[in-house]
This record gives C-alpha cells, sequence and structure tokens, in this order.
C-alpha cells in the first residue's frame, strides 16, 4: 500500500525528500518522482507541476506506473473565503473546477459526462490529514482548537486557523482583488462557497474519483488572491509553506500507520 505525497511546488516537496529512508530517485513522463518510506510507510513523493492537466498527468501516473493506494496533496492556495487568511490551512471537503464552463449546454461548473459540479476528497483519509493539520497548529500556537467550521470566518487574528470546506481550482493564478471578489460572489450565486483558490486539486480529485483511488488535499493559505498576491507568495513558500508541509505530512504518516 504505497501512499503519493504530491506538492506543486518544489520548495513544498523539498523538505519531504530529507525524511525518506531508503530514497530512489524516478524519472517517467518527464517527471521526477522519490520513493522511499517515511515513518516506516511506502510512499513516493510527486511534484504535480502547476496547472489542471500538469497535475491530472502526474496523479494518473502516480496511479498507473506506481499504483499507490491513496494520494495526499500538500500546497499553497490563495485564500477567498470569509476569515480565511495567510497561515491558515485548508482542508478540502471538495472539488470545483472554477473555469470550467460548458454552458448553455451544462449548468455552468458541471463537468460534462459526469452530471456533478463538484469531486468529494475521501473522508476518512480527510479525517486524518485534518488531525495532522490540527495537531500541528496546535504546537505552533498552543490553541488546541482552532478548527473552525466552513464558511464561518473568525475575522482578524495572529493565531493560524484550520478550516475545511470547499476548494476551486482553476488554471489562473488568481492575483486581483476584484477578480477574487468577482470570483467568489459568481461561486455564491451558484451555492458554492469556496474558501480558497488554486490550480491543480480539482484535477487530481478528478483523476481520482475515475480510478476509485482515496484523495485528500491541504493548502496553506499564501496569500489572500488579491493585488499583493504575487508578492506574498514568493516570500511565504520558501518559509511557512514547506515547513508546514513538512510536519503535517509526516503527522499524517504517523497517523495512518494506527
Ligand atoms: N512561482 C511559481 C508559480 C506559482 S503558481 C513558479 O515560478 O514556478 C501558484 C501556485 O500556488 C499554484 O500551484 C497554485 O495552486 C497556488 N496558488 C497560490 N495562490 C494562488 C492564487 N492566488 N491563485 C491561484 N493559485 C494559487
Amino acid at each position: 500500500m504505497t501512499t503519493a505525497i504530491l506538492s506543486a511546488l518544489p520548495e513544498e516537496q523539498s523538505s519531504l525528500i530529507h525524511h525518506l529512508s531508503r530514497p530512489q530517485r524516478l524519472t517517467h513522463a518527464g517527471r521526477a518522482f522519490w520513493t522511499g518510506d517515511m515513518e516506516g510507510r511506502a510512499v513516493v513523493l510527486a511534484l504535480s507541476g502547476i496547472g489542471k492537466v500538469a497535475a491530472a498527468t502526474t496523479a494518473t501516473a502516480l496511479i498507473e506506473r506506481f499504483g499507490v493506494a491513496r494520494i495526499v496533496f500538500t500546497g499553497v492556495a490563495g485564500g477567498i473565503g470569509e476569515g480565511v487568511q495567510v497561515g491558515d490551512v485548508v482542508v478540502a471537503q471538495e472539488y470545483l473546477q472554477h473555469d470550467l464552463d460548458v454552458s448553455p449546454l451544462f449548468p455552468r461548473w458541471e463537468v460534462p459526462g459526469y452530471a456533478r459540479q463538484r469531486f468529494g476528497c475521501d473522508p476518512a483519509l480527510s479525517a486524518i490529514l485534518l488531525r495532522a493539520a490540527g495537531d500541528y497548529l496546535a504546537s505552533v500556537t498552543g490553541d488546541s482548537d482552532q478548527e473552525i467550521p466552513a464558511g464561518q470566518g473568525a475575522g482578524t487574528r495572529a493565531a493560524p486557523r484550520l478550516h475545511r470546506g470547499l476548494v476551486a481550482s482553476g488554471d489562473r493564478f488568481v492575483s486581483a482583488a476584484e477578480e477574487a471578489l468577482r470570483l467568489r460572489a459568481a461561486l455564491q450565486q451558484g451555492c458554492h462557497d469556496a474558501l480558497a483558490v488554486e490550480m491543480e486539486g480539482a484535477a487530481v480529485a478528478h483523476v481520482c474519483h475515475d480510478y476509485g483511488v482515496p484523495f485528500a488535499a491541504m493548502r496553506t493559505i499564501s496569500d489572500r488572491a488579491d493585488d499583493t498576491a504575487h508578492v506574498d507568495f514568493a516570500a511565504f513558500v520558501q518559509t511557512v509553506a514547506s515547513r508546514y508541509a513538512e510536519h503535517i505530512m509526516l503527522g499524517f504518516m504517523r497517523l495512518l500507520q494506527k
């Protein structure tokens, strides 16, 4: 039972490679994959690449070539939900492609052939990820009760919080406050209350749905998808996000054993 840990950016992945025993690097489909053991369990570490197509190819390779039994994603995202701040962590419950629009043939955001707009993450795997993220944030802040229900913002605060709910993916880096507001309002009109926006998760959720492979995903909020998103993003990935990925994924692998 091999577990795949998928990251979008090298900075998010590099800290994890140091925790591999028997590390081996393989190239497949123009991508580097690292195999080995982490916390006594077989893992494959991979970079998804940026955007939905790259992520779908990587997820397919993990399933077809490496036969992984589950995929867990760690990455960063722009916070668009109320009270979703830089430094918070979002564990995805469901995914939607915000740039998919085959209307008027199908309702906006519906994936043709699937009669649905959202793909769900695996509840059991997501519960383990939520616990690992909660344990880590509690160790950082000393606050053991940081989880807030989906859609309920907690206002401005310094301590990072844990959220779970809908995440929207699309092939755009959302870097204007006006665009983020427009996107959020449009999604809300369709009854989709998205917490965060990123560029890969919905593609991986779709591939995992097709293959029946359990999928869970967490995103550390690197920016607010607004006019300073690109500035916040670069600094954040280097410092905070890679540390979060390292600790939360190690915790996740430990909890998987029980
Ligand atoms: N600087 C990187 C490119 C980053 S693209 C490079 O040069 O390679 C942004 C990545 O972070 C994507 O993987 C996406 O999933 C996530 N992300 C973070 N903030 C985002 C936002 N505001 N909009 C869309 N994606 C975002």
